[in-house]
């Protein structure tokens, strides 16, 4: 099988690889974009309501935009995409060390942040419609990389899928660490590459739909804290498009503690029952989505929990690789919103001015 030629070979369908294939797109140069996963997105999933007339999205990864994120806004004006307040109304609840569980008054953590009708998952659908789909391969990991005069990149039976001039990695560094590059990059480099910690690769999340918002009728904004776990921080997720309710929550327990998965939903159901009532014994369905265990989004190293959010952005041993014709553009490299979905918009707007350029 002939190689494919193209001028940039992009490495990651994520947010940060797709918005980048658009701007590409929108200036006539040509792309190849692989993608490990069947489906494209990354870090943004969403689970979908069982009943087919129940339109409800719940996410599994990012949930929230905030006011100031102008690329985001940018994006969600143009596909013309409705967002709604994450609803916060109502009183908190926090769970002590012994258990006990405070219902106060008091600001809930995401109180004025927004989240996506349809959930995130609208905005990597509407990137990828106006993509050629020709060029978008999915189930297509990226094994190892070649540079001679151009640049190819391998599967993982040594097949070579694309040659290209540029190749940009938007895929986590610690991810692309664990590529096989000829020639070696520099220590420095690699190096470099594990010190980005992926943010919330470690993270999990666990989501009970209910039949209705039952502790907005005890007057709970559905956001809780907790020093018990397993879920350290809940959220309401309900959908305003489905006449059930949702909640959900980032389980505190590291991943190698967390294998075994119901296990982990009895807990996090009798913890629910704890801080919000026994109805939360009995859900319609539960979800729990571990990202740690994703090889295409965490590392070893992306096991152990994160207690502040990173600096990020490009760091200098990153940056001239292979003399400029290998490019890093994962969200983490967005030196303004580095982990988050505007981080990965920002990085991939770099990489394209430095394509361009
Ligand atoms: C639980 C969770 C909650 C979050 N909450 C928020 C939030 O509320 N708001 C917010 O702004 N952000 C949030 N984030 C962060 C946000 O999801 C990320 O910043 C963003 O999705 C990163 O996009 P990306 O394209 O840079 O990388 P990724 O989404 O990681 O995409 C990289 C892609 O590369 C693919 N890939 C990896 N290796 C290879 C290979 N060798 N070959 C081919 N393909 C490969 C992967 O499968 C993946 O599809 C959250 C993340 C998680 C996990």
């Amino acid at each position: 099988m002939m190689a494919i030629q193209s001028d940039v070979i992009i490495v990651g369908g994520g947010l940060s690889g797709l918005a980048l294939a658009d701007h590409l797109q929108r200036e006539g140069i040509s792309y190849q974009l692989f993608e490990a996963h069947s489906s494209l997105g990354g870090r943004i999933k969403v689970h979908r309501a069982l009943s087919s007339c129940d339109k409800a999205a719940y996410d599994l990864g990012p949930s929230w935009l905030w006011p100031g994120q102008v690329k985001i806004r940018a994006l969600v004006d143009r596909f013309n995409l409705e967002f709604f307040e994450q609803f916060s109304e109502g009183l908190q609840c926090y769970e002590d060390e012994s258990g006990a569980v405070h219902r106060g008054a008091g600001y809930a953590s995401m109180q004025g942040s927004y989240r996506l009708r349809g959930g995130m998952i609208t905005l990597v659908d509407h990137l990828y419609a106006g993509l050629d789909s020709s060029r978008i391969h999915l189930n297509a990991p990226i094994a190892s990389i070649r540079k001679s005069k151009r640049i190819e990149v391998m599967s993982p039976n040594g097949l070579v899928l694309a040659q290209g001039e540029r190749l940009v990695l938007a895929i986590p560094p610690r991810v692309a660490e664990s590529l096989e590059f000829t020639p070696k990059l520099n220590e420095s480099t690699l190096r470099e590459m594990l010190a980005v910690p992926t943010w919330m690769a470690g993270q999990a999340k666990f989501c009970a739909i209910y039949e209705k918002p039952f502790w907005r009728a005890k007057g709970l904004s559905g956001d809780a804290m907790s020093r018990v776990g397993p879920l350290a921080e809940i959220h309401d997720a309900t959908d305003p498009v489905s006449n059930n309710g949702a909640l959900f929550g980032f389980v505190g327990v590291p991943p190698d503690q967390r294998k075994d998965e119901s296990v982990l939903v009895q807990q996090s159901l009798t913890q629910l029952a704890r801080v919000f009532g026994p109805e939360a014994m009995s859900p319609l369905h539960v979800i729990v989505k571990d990202w740690a265990a994703d090889p295409n989004v965490a590392v070893q190293l992306d096991r152990r929990a994160m207690d502040h959010h990173p600096t990020y952005g490009m760091p200098v041993a990153m940056s001239d690789a292979w003399g400029g014709q290998l490019l890093f553009s994962s969200s983490e490299m967005s030196p303004n919103f580095g982990g988050y979905l505007e981080g990965a918009l920002e990085a991939a707007e770099s990489t394209a001015r430095l394509i361009l350029a």
